[in-house]
């Protein structure tokens, strides 16, 4: 039941500023305010951070949201402290100090938000002290991140689903902007959301218009800097295929306009100056890896050129939607040739060890925990290192494992037929 029974608009337009609701916002927060589970796909750049954070002020009390990314977390908890919110965030790249005093305020009702990173969940005593005050809402941000069959799969999100039944009754809010059928069933039940409401929007992002172009390697880098030499195709974002090329590329466009790279070998600080210069528009340009970008709101970047052909088209979908989020035509450029299909055989192969090399493995699992550099030697003559690890992993993933990473300890399930294969995987 929700405490709030006036006009939603007039909600939006006092606590948000905004005078109207976007396509679909309306239905998703009504439902939310009411107490329902839901499942929400709409593209980048939509809304939907609005659709937890109006119901969570509606609901009153505390709402607690899951997100994947430091820089993520920062970016929201800035944004909403700016409208006036109470808002506290708990990741590991903060004191903690500041950690203790965000849950000393989550127990006294001081907050109206509660940001947190999924691993959060693993230490000891936090859960508990979660469901000491229950939130009035739970929001797991990204949500595709729970799925093998997603992008962008992280281990940590997979556990959400059993520290779940410990903070209700509140409502489980799961969002993302890409998730196949496949991803959709996945997120529900690994969440254990059977009633939840499905708020499945289309893809399409009319005002990006999508190139695809083949360029041979060495020039494409002359090819992005004349693309870009024209300042209203800036701000833009080029993808690279990796650190060094991205830091080759950005040095190369430096000269013509502010630019940087970022990629995940820079530390910390260097990362977050970079991505500050470029949401204030001191840069002009980043050239990054995968690494950059994700949930990150830049309303007006006008270019998303990738530099080579990437890897998944749902990260692909994701990367090319940091364009234009304003709603201004904006430009997706993808640069190919044939040889870049060589660089994924290769990642392809070595990620995906063949089948019958992960059912050596699994056979060589037992019942009970054994730890895992056991095993690794038992194998040695048949699996190398990495394959060996790499098939832990796919075991893992395919539910035909439990390991437990922090005892470095694993077993099998006795009954292993999960799906394994490499097309359904990308
Ligand atoms: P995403 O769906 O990718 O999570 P966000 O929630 O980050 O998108 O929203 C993108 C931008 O749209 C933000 O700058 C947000 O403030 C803005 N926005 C969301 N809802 C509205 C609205 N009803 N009116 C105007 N701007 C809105
Ligand atoms: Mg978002």
């Amino acid at each position: 039941p929700s405490e709030f029974r006036g006009s939603l608009t007039a909600l939006l337009l006092q606590a948000f500023g905004f005078p109207s609701f976007r396509a679909n916002q309306e239905a998703v927060c009504r439902a939310a305010i009411d107490g329902h589970d839901l499942l929400l796909v709409m593209p980048t750049g939509s809304g939907k951070s609005l659709c937890y954070q109006l119901p969570a002020i509606a609901r009153g009390g505390t709402a607690l949201v899951v997100s994947p990314l430091i820089a993520l977390m920062e970016d929201q908890c800035a944004k909403l402290t700016a409208q006036g919110f109470r808002v506290a965030r708990i990741h590991s790249g903060l004191d903690r100090s500041v950690s203790r005093q965000a849950c000393i305020d989550y127990l006294n009702g001081g907050i109206q938000f509660l940001f947190i990173a999924p691993e959060r969940l693993r230490v000891p005593g936090f859960p508990e002290m979660l469901a000491k005050r229950k939130p009035s809402l739970i929001a797991i941000d990204e949500a595709h991140c729970i799925s093998q069959w997603g992008h962008d799969f992280r281990p940590d999100y997979r556990m959400l689903g059993q520290y779940l039944p410990a903070l209700r009754p509140a409502p489980v809010l799961a969002l993302t902007a890409t998730a196949t059928p496949t991803v959709q069933r996945d997120i529900l039940t690994q969440l254990g959301l059977q009633n939840a409401r499905k708020f499945i929007h289309g893809f399409r992002r009319s005002n990006l218009a999508i190139e695809v172009t083949e360029v041979p390697q060495p020039m494409r880098g002359d090819k992005i800097a004349e693309l870009l030499t024209n300042p209203s195709h800036r701000p833009a974002i080029v993808y690279a295929p990796a650190r060094k090329r991205a830091e080759e590329l950005a040095a190369q466009l430096n000269h013509l306009f502010p630019t940087a790279a970022y990629h995940a070998g820079l530390p910390a600080e260097i990362r977050d100056s970079v991505q500050q210069s470029f949401l204030s528009g001191k840069l002009q340009c980043v050239v990054a890896t995968i690494a950059f970008g994700m949930g990150i709101d830049k309303a007006n970047v006008r270019t998303v050129i990738h530099a080579a052909l990437p890897s998944t088209i749902e990260g692909y979908y994701q990367e090319i939607g940091r364009a234009g989020r304003d709603g201004n035509p904006s430009r997706a450029i993808l640069m190919h040739s044939y040889a870049d299909i060589r660089t994924h055989d290769f990642f392809l192969k070595r990620d995906y060890p063949p089948i019958d090399i992960v059912q050596k493995v699994f056979n060589s699992l037992g019942n009970e925990p054994q730890p895992l550099d056991d095993l690794r030697a038992a194998l040695a003559a048949q699996v190398d290192d990495e394959t060996f690890s790499i098939a832990v992993e796919k075991l893992f993933i395919h539910g035909g494992a439990q390991v437990d990473f922090n005892n470095n300890a694993t077993r099998g399930h006795a009954n292993w037929s999960a799906p394994y294969n490499r097309q359904s995987d990308h």
